[in-house]
Parts: C-alpha cells; structure tokens; sequence
C-alpha cells in the first residue's frame, strides 16, 4: 500500500502526539505511526507519577507553565480530569502529578479532536530511504502489512534516536562507562501505614542488604514513593543503562528479591505485592542524534538564550550514575535555558526533524531535556516547523 503525507511523525510518546498535533493543526495532512497500540510512550507505559519540566525553578510558586501552547492545554486537561492532582515544590523545583489514564485520554482526544491527523497504532517504521540528504519515503510495517510513505518531513519522536538511525543521520552514544542508569518501575499494593518516612527507610535497609551481599548492587539506589492510596506505593529501581541480554528477566528478578527482603525487614511491606510494572525497563539515554548545534552543560548551567531557542527549561541536569547515584546540576533560580531549533534538525538531512528524548545534545545536557514537559513541548516546535516546511519549502527563519 502506497501512502502519501506532508509529514510523518514516529512515534507517538509525549513528544510525537505533540509533534502530530501541532503538524495537523498547521494544516498539514498528518501521519503518526506507533508501534505499541496506546499513546503516550514512557509517560503511559512507564507507571511514572509526575511531571517534570513544566515550571520554572524558584521560590515563587508556579500558576502557569513556563511554555505556552499545547503543553499548557495539556495540563488544562490533566487538571479537568483530576482536579485533585496540583503542582508539587520537590527540593527546589515543581511537578506535576498525574495519572497515566488520564494522560492517554487526554492524548487520544487530541489526536481525534484533528481531522488532518491519521494514527497507526501497531505500526513500527521499519526503513528510511534517504537519496543525497533528502527523506524520500519511510517502510511502515502495519499489522502484518508493509506500507510505503511518501512524505514532505520526517519527525522522529521513537525516543531511542533508531529511525534517525535508519535515515543513517549521526549519532553519539554515551560509552557504557558513563551511560546513565536505566529504570524500571514496579507498583505495589498491600502496604500498611504508607507514608513519607518509608522513601528514607527503603534506600537505608535496601543499602544494608547490598552492604551484606544479599542484594545486587544496583539496588541500593532504589526509591520509593507513595501511591494514591493508603496500601500502594512504587518502587523505582535502577539498573544498568547498556542494553544487554537477559536484562529483562534480571530486573524482574531483583524487584521479586527486593520485595522478599523489605518483606521481612518493614512492618509496612509485610502483606504487600507487586501489582503491576513498567511495560520494560526504561532508558534514560539513548541515541542523541547530531543536530546543527549540540546544547551542553554550560548552556543549561548558564541559562543560554538564542535567536532560535524554541522552547524553554528550568528543569535541573539529573544524572543517574552507576557509581554515586543521582547527581543535580541546577539552572539557577527563577531562570531558564533555551533550546535552539537548530538542536531538532538533524545534521546532512534537509527533511529530518527530531524531538524528544533524542534531539542533540551532550550526555550532561540530557540529563535536563528528557523530562516529559521539555519533550511534549519540543514536539509541538517541530511539528509546527516540519508543516511550515511541507507547504513552504523551508523552515522558518530559513
Ligand atoms: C526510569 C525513568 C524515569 C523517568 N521519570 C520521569 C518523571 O518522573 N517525569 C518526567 O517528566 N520524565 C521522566 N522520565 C523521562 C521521560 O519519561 C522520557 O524521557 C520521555 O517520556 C520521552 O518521551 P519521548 O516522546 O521522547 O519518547 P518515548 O516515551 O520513549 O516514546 C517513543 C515512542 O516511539 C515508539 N517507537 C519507537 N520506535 C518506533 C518505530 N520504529 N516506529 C514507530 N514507533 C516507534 C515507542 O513505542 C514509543 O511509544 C523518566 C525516564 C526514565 C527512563
């Protein structure tokens, strides 16, 4: 099956529902491919409980988002379906709790609310066809079915960078010495007495067991945090960030373990058990594809502005090292950084656009963009662009 389109977004986590709907809204005759069959990516398949990015940092307590647009309208949906879920100062930034459900409602009635807009759930991008720097199609396996799309604008939202990949656009991947951990996230019930104090006990026992080697390593860095009711909560657990065989299996391995172990230490987890997991164990670096400028550390840390920044962060640089733990490198207070749209387009390729967790910036740097709020608006920026392009010829400001 042949298909033609203005633009093509893959992947429909936070950043490419975004992407999408911003493209469909400026006209453009749209197409999303996903291929899991929900929306929202790591932001629903994950069982993360906030926000982050959404706020600028400081004293004075946020009423607005710090970008405007869709990720606004977003948070207005959010807020319509849960009113009781509010903005939240952790340390010395804010998030947004959220439920998932809510989220893939929100999403799935902004992608029907747009008539230019198609979505392909169980439809992976399999192959890019690149002539001389220009996209000229992109392989789509749908449900047992190969389609071919022709398209004006690629964007690639998959999060791992893999379709920039297959467009055989550059890349940088951190070594395996300095990947961040990965993540995996498991929701348990039958807690009693859940409250704050437990997400200082769980790292203190969970560090003793790894003291005394009756737990791996990794697993001292563990978090817990309180569900939305008295008998949940969540663990977060954090494991190596090198995708390596048999990765899977270890971490359901270990979460059965550390479950057994807090089990028999904490009062509170004497009954409990594991309701539910991240659909898989999460990334938080992947491909970080090479744009037309590369934000850095220094750029975050010295809240840099430019003629081209697009969209707006005061989230902090959050680095999961294997050997220290999480480290916080801080945009200072009540400032942001911008990220510049040269950071979207992909280096050597006129009619590729990235957004999302795998835009181009330096490992440091990722430790900030990769938060949803930063993704979902990045998205918006380049689905606008990538329509203006379509119809156009050129982005803006070309
Ligand atoms: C452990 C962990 C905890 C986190 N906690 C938080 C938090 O509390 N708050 C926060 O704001 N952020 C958090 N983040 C970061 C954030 O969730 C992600 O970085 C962000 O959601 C990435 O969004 P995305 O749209 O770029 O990618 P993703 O959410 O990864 O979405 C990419 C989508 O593309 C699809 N896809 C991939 N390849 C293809 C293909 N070839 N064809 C079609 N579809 C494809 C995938 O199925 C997926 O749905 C966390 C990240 C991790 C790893």
């Amino acid at each position: 099956m042949n298909t033609v389109c203005d633009v093509l977004v893959a992947g429909a986590g936070v950043s490419g529902v975004a992407a999408a709907v911003a493209s469909a809204r400026s006209g453009a005759r749209t197409f999303l491919v996903e291929k899991e069959n929900f929306p929202g990516g790591v932001g629903y398949s994950g069982l993360l409980q906030n926000i982050c990015g959404l706020y600028l940092n400081g004293d004075e307590f946020p009423s607005e988002t710090l970008n405007g647009g869709i990720v606004r309208e977003i948070v207005s949906r959010l807020n319509h379906l849960s009113p009781e879920k509010k903005i939240t100062k952790t340390g010395q930034v804010y998030v947004l709790p959220y439920k998932r459900e809510d989220l893939q409602t929100v999403f799935t009635s902004l992608c029907n609310d747009e008539p230019d807009l198609t979505v392909l759930y169980n439809a992976s991008a399999v192959s890019v066809r690149n002539k001389n720097g220009l996209i000229t199609g992109v392989e789509v396996s749908h449900m047992g079915e190969l389609r071919n799309m022709t398209l004006g604008v690629l964007i690639d939202c998959s999060g791992s960078g893999i379709v920039s990949e297959m467009a055989g656009a550059h890349f940088e991947l951190s070594p395996p010495e300095k990947i961040q951990m990965a993540g995996f996230i498991m929701r348990l019930k039958g807690l009693k007495d859940v409250d704050e104090s437990l997400a200082i006990k769980v790292p203190y026992y969970l560090a003793e067991a790894v003291k005394r080697n009756i737990l791996p390593g990794h697993l001292k860095f563990t978090m817990f945090s309180p569900g939305d009711s008295p008998d949940e909560g969540y663990c977060k657990i954090s494991i190596n960030g090198v995708m390596e065989e048999g990765r899977e299996q270890k971490v359901r391995d270990d979460s059965t373990a550390l479950l057994r172990y807090l089990s028999g230490k904490l009062p509170a987890f004497k009954d409990s058990y594991i309701a539910g997991t991240s659909l898989r164990v999460m990334d938080r670096e992947g491909r970080r594809i090479r744009g037309e400028y590369v934000l850095t550390e220094d750029d975050i840390i010295n809240a840099g502005k430019f003629d081209d920044g697009v969209v707006k962060n005061s989230w902090p640089i959050e680095i999961w090292d294997k050997r220290k733990g999480t480290i916080y490198k801080y945009v200072r207070s009540g400032d942001y950084y911008e990220i510049p749209f040269r950071c979207l387009k992909a280096e050597g390729i006129s009619n590729l656009l990235v957004a999302g967790r795998c835009i181009s910036v330096t490992h440091e740097a990722l430790g900030s963009t990769r938060v949803m709020g930063t993704c979902i608006s990045l998205g918006e920026q380049a689905g606008t662009a990538a329509a203006f392009k379509a119809k156009n010829g050129k982005y803006p400001l070309e």
